[in-house]
C-alpha cells in the first residue's frame, strides 16, 4: 500500500466508518487509479510553483493541480493549477487551493476556452474533479474544497508535519473539517500523505537553516531563505 502512511490509513478507516452510515458504500471506495497516476499529479502540484510563482522554491510553497479523472483514460485531464498568491496579490485568502478553484472557474467559464460552461454548469462540474495539493489544506481551504464538492482531495505533506517544522496553522485537520461537513450534498474522498517524501522538502527548509533547499535552489547569502541556484552552484 504505497499511497498512505499507516496512521493516515487508520484515520481514513475511522472516517469511512463514520460516513458509512450516511452515504452509499460506492462513494467510499477509492477508484482504481494507480499510484503512478497519483504521483504524476502530485508532482504537477509541485511544478506549479515554478510555473506560476516564478521560483521552484517560494517561501509559501503551496501548489495545487485540479484534474478530471472522470470519463478519461490514462492520466486524466488537467483543468488548472494554482499556487499561494498572498504575497503577489495582497489577498490573504489566496492560498494555493483557493487560487486553483478561482483559476479553474475562470477556465471552465471562459467563453472562448475549452469548456465554455455557464456559471451553474461550472459550479456543478467540480463534483467530477480531483484536487491535488502538495500540503494538507488549512481549514479555510478544506472547507472550500467541501463547498466546491470535489470528487477527491489528495494531499502530500500533512498539517502535523507543517506544524512540527514551525509553520503557523489553525489546528483543525482536513479530516475534522470533512467529518463536520456531512450535511453537504456532495461527498469528497480524502487521501493523505501521497508522495509526501517528495512534497516534504518544499516545506522543511523555511524554519530550519540546516535543512537543504529544494532541488534547483540554494541558501541565500545570509542563509535565511532559498533562491534559485546560480549556474556555478549547480556545477
Ligand atoms: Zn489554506
Amino acid at each position: 500500500m504505497h499511497m498512505f502512511t499507516l496512521p493516515i490509513a487508520i484515520l481514513l478507516c475511522f472516517f469511512q466508518t463514520i460516513l458509512s452510515s450516511t452515504i452509499p458504500d460506492s462513494m467510499l471506495i477509492t477508484r482504481d487509479i494507480p499510484f503512478s497516476t497519483r504521483a504524476y499529479w502530485m508532482r504537477r502540484a509541485n511544478e506549479a510553483l515554478g510555473e506560476l510563482s516564478g521560483s521552484p522554491c517560494p517561501f509559501a510553497a503551496f501548489g495545487t493541480a485540479v484534474v478530471n479523472h472522470t470519463g478519461t483514460d490514462g492520466l486524466g485531464d488537467q483543468i488548472c493549477i494554482g499556487v499561494n498568491q498572498n504575497r503577489q496579490t495582497g489577498n490573504p485568502a489566496l492560498h494555493g487551493e483557493i487560487a486553483a478553484i478561482t483559476n479553474c472557474t475562470a477556465i471552465l467559464t471562459d467563453p472562448h476556452g475549452r469548456f465554455r460552461l455557464t456559471a451553474s454548469e461550472a459550479q456543478a462540474a467540480f463534483v467530477d474533479l480531483t484536487l491535488y495539493t502538495n500540503a494538507e489544506s488549512c481549514p479555510m481551504c478544506a472547507s472550500a474544497i467541501r463547498w466546491a464538492g470535489f470528487k477527491e482531495y489528495v494531499y502530500g505533506t500533512s498539517i502535523h508535519t507543517l506544524v512540527r517544522k514551525g509553520w503557523s496553522q489553525i489546528h483543525i485537520s482536513s479530516l475534522e473539517v470533512f467529518q463536520a461537513s456531512l450535511d453537504l450534498s456532495s461527498h469528497t474522498l480524502l487521501m493523505g500523505d501521497v508522495l509526501a517524501n517528495e512534497t516534504d522538502p518544499y516545506f522543511l527548509w523555511q524554519f530550519d537553516p540546516a535543512y537543504p533547499c529544494p532541488d534547483g535552489c540554494s541558501r541565500s547569502g545570509n542563509g535565511t531563505t532559498c533562491r534559485v541556484s546560480t549556474r556555478d552552484e549547480l556545477k
